[in-house]
């Protein structure tokens, strides 16, 4: 009977495999309201739930194309950086960890910027990635950041960034750091150039983007009840010894509080960005429509 244990079981395993890879894929299961939603319906909808309307991550990529007039944009290359410039290590290299990240988002690193108009304005757009190594910012990061507001102020443009991130990316040390300041200094020289910088919180924004360039918003827009704050929760309890309020570092609180100014459904984020370059945009980008 070996032949059976050695030969049908594992094809009949990797038949099962496969199936339940195809089901997993098809089908997503919404983490706050706990239904199945057929995943295209899921991509349709800009991947937010059609019952409870959680907002899920949404690609980069997807991301610009809703945006833009028309879905169309101009990629600008990011700043390509040495790897690993500490040679760190911790149960991974940080080299393999970055083979991986590229090999899982097909990017070099955790942003990607792009150039457009919305509602005719142009714009210079930067949208971090969480899904590369938790959105977190390095060199790399931080330059490309930089480069995207250099970009905005050579084209007299306004500069639209969306933050999704865990922070600091620790495998570079002091010099992911570095990027704190050096983000703010870009973000000056924008705005000493007189031109708009918005600011869109996505889930979630967080540690060092948090407490740099993401808050120098001339607005600030956050997609509903994404976490956004410099500590975790669980740490600031523990040392202030008392139970946070409900809805802590969540949009609609910061809203309440004064950080956000506007909390927007992705659906309306597009029309929203229109209507508030339409006051802030400078003119001349408005003149060549
Ligand atoms: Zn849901």
């Amino acid at each position: 009977m070996s032949w059976l244990k050695d030969f049908v079981t594992p094809k009949i395993k990797a038949f099962m495999g496969t199936a339940s890879k195809i089901e997993d894929n098809l089908w997503t299961k919404c983490p706050s309201c706990e239904r199945m939603i057929y995943t295209k319906d899921l991509e349709e909808n800009l991947m937010v739930c059609s019952y409870c309307a959680h907002h899920f991550r949404l690609s980069p990529e997807a991301r610009l194309a809703s945006i833009f007039d028309d879905g169309a944009y101009e990629s600008i290359d990011i700043v390509h950086v040495k790897d690993d410039p500490i040679k760190y290590r911790d149960t991974k290299k940080y080299v393999d960890r970055l083979k991986e990240a590229r090999q899982k988002t097909g990017k070099n690193d955790a942003v990607s910027i792009a150039r457009g108009r919305i509602g005719g304005h142009t714009a210079v757009v930067f949208v971090m990635d969480f899904a590369f190594m938790g959105g977190s910012m390095g060199l790399a990061v931080g330059k490309s950041i930089a480069k995207a507001a250099d970009e905005a102020i050579k084209g007299n443009a306004a500069l639209i960034g969306f933050t999704a991130s865990g922070g600091a990316r620790m495998q570079e040390g002091i010099l992911s750091l570095m990027q704190m300041p050096a983000t703010v200094a870009a973000i000056t020289n924008l705005k000493e150039a007189g031109l708009p910088y918005i600011n869109v919180f996505t889930n979630p924004t967080t540690g060092g983007v948090l407490a740099s360039f993401a808050t120098l918003g001339d607005i600030h827009i956050a997609e509903p009840n994404a976490l956004i704050g410099f500590a975790g929760a669980r740490v600031i309890e523990k040392t202030l010894k008392q139970k946070l309020p409900a809805g802590f570092q969540r949009s609609e609180f910061l809203k309440e509080h004064g950080l956000v100014d506007i909390v927007v459904h992705r659906h309306q984020l597009a029309g929203t960005l229109r209507s508030v370059l339409s006051y802030v945009a400078p003119e001349e980008a408005t003149l060549n429509k």
